[in-house]
């Protein structure tokens, strides 16, 4: 669902895509794309989105994803973007919704490692998949949690498997683009 999406911007005026006009995934092309973008706004985070059902499903992660499964990052859910957010990256101007410097930090495909489909996964405050980006590859699990302030948090683990690096910094070393090898500085 788009509309809260649409509602929040004024495309022509933030640069950022306006509809979904990136061709969704047909029946015969299984593989799902996520992006990960580095997003210096009013805080800085990460918006973690992905391609559930014809729509960029988002997360914002304020520490960013992490190679370490012993770390627990809360990425609370945003509204759904557009597919054609996978590739975008600019400066939304000051006085738009999200203002500041988008960078795509990450992108690839990702694969639903749940017995479900990752519709229900997705309502049922699960899911598990494995990503194959540029930075990130290996299992990752988000898990709704319900607090009093709502049900809008959830947790991103790196799952406990061969790719876990409990060294590596990703979210601090990785300032570039994947897509254009540009930082905030030069958009
Ligand atoms: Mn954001």
């Amino acid at each position: 669902m788009l509309s809260e999406y649409r509602v929040k911007r004024r495309p022509d005026r933030s640069g950022e895509p306006a509809e979904a006009h990136a061709p969704r995934n047909g029946p015969g092309d299984p593989e799902t794309r996520f992006v990960i973008q580095r997003h210096a706004a009013s805080g800085l985070h990460f918006d973690f989105r992905l391609e559930i059902d014809g729509v960029l499903v988002s997360w914002a992660v304020p520490k960013g994803p992490s190679t370490d499964s012993a770390e627990k990052r809360l990425a609370t859910r945003t509204e759904d973007h557009p597919l054609a957010y996978l590739d975008f990256e600019g400066r939304i101007p000051a006085g738009q919704y999200g203002h500041g410097t988008v960078v795509v930090w990450d992108t690839g495909t990702f694969a639903n490692l749940s017995d479900e489909d990752l519709v229900s996964g997705l309502h049922r405050g699960h899911l598990k998949f494995w990503l194959d980006g540029e930075r990130l590859s290996g299992a990752y699990a988000l898990t709704q949690i319900r607090t009093r302030g709502g049900d809008q948090n959830w947790l991103l683990v790196k799952v406990d498997d061969e790719t876990v690096d409990p060294h590596s910094d990703l979210a601090h070393t990785g300032l570039e683009s994947v897509l254009t090898g540009r930082t905030r500085r030069n958009l």
